[in-house]
């Protein structure tokens, strides 16, 4: 009977990475060697401006199993991973980032965890002694924010995962616009096994990563995983119409007993606090619209602009039908 090697799409997304792309393939290679496995590279180039897209196909014009798949501008790292996935055709994929931040030594054991029957691997970050003090309050305290709202345990969550095909077909299969690669992979279901590594050191270059930046994931990621924001400002809502209703009894009698012109201090925090109320249910219900008018305008998560050695990649499949 004919029978054919299993097939592993690598997917890597790029953004200003020139430094890392040897480097990452050359590990990867190294911890696939020993295994029965066929690999292919997706490296989603996000619009660098520095020399990534060259890297990729000088090593794309030596090696089949190179294929680089070029966006139009830089839609950020949610974007890039989304388009690599669209472009997977293998029995699995491994998303990792090109900065070797996720250790390639254990894509052998998440190779391991698939064969056992995983239909998601995901990779956790036990110690994050490498990564700044900033950035780990910023994740810890993001991370409980999105378990309040979610309900979903975040912590360590990384986007270093392993997906077999009926995975990526389901991902691929939703037209979300705002993705949170975590947070779908999560929400998706199917039979998830988990395995932890440390973070490394940044192989080269920087963190493509800033404050706003991260904000803006935080909502995107939050906003859509979770309508309790929205709740929240009913809640707020009750809260203060009980809060009124006391004051408004105080006023009464104050009025009552002839007090009534002590109560302008009052007046100044009751209108100081019902206005940032309502300014925060506002700035809620905006970021909410803002998103609905994302998804309704219906445009593509990203735009491909060139293709680096994809028709021979499906040669190489072929060729590995025995
Ligand atoms: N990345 C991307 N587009 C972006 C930002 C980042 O494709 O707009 C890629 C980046 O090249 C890297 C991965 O996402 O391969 C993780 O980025 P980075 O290392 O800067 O994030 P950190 O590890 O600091 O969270
Ligand atoms: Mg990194």
């Amino acid at each position: 009977m004919e029978t054919r090697k299993r097939t592993i799409d690598v997917v890597i997304p790029c953004y200003n990475e020139e430094l890392n792309i040897l480097s990452l393939v050359d590990r990867v290679d190294t911890h696939l060697a020993g295994m029965e496995y066929l690999c292919t590279f997706i490296f989603v180039d996000d619009g660098s401006s520095d020399n990534t897209c060259l890297e990729i196909r000088k090593l794309a014009s030596s090696r089949d199993n190179i294929c680089l798949v070029k966006l139009s501008r830089n839609f950020g790292k949610e974007a890039a991973i989304a388009a690599g996935l669209k472009h997977c055709a293998s029995d699995g994929a491994i998303i990792i980032d090109a900065d070797l931040q996720h250790p390639p030594h254990l894509i052998p054991d998440m190779i391991g965890e698939w064969e056992k029957g995983a239909h998601i691997v995901d990779a956790v970050k036990t110690r994050r002694r490498k990564e700044n003090i900033f950035r780990r309050m910023a994740s810890a305290v993001f991370n409980k924010i999105f378990s309040g709202l979610t309900g979903i345990d975040f912590a360590g969550a990384s986007d270093f995962k392993l997906l077999d095909r009926k995975a990526i077909g389901i991902l691929n299969s939703i037209e979300e616009k705002t993705r949170f690669f975590r947070g779908l992979t999560h929400w998706i279901g199917l039979h998830h096994v988990t395995l932890e590594f440390e973070v490394e050191d940044r192989n080269a270059g920087t963190t493509k990563w800033n404050t706003l930046g991260l904000f803006r994931l935080s909502i995107d990621a939050v906003t859509s995983h979770s309508q309790r924001p929205l709740q929240i400002v009913s809640v707020l809502g009750v809260f203060t119409l009980m809060f009124s209703f006391l004051l408004g009894i105080q006023t009464l009698y104050n009025k009552l007993v002839g007090n009534a012109f002590s109560g302008f201090t009052t007046v100044i925090i009751v209108m100081l606090i019902l206005s940032s109320v309502i300014m925060i249910g506002i700035g809620l219900l905006g970021t909410y619209l803002s998103k609905i008018y994302d998804e309704v305008k219906g445009r593509p998560i990203c735009i491909v602009e060139d293709y680096g050695n994809y028709r021979k990649r499906d040669a190489t499949i072929e060729a590995a039908v025995e």
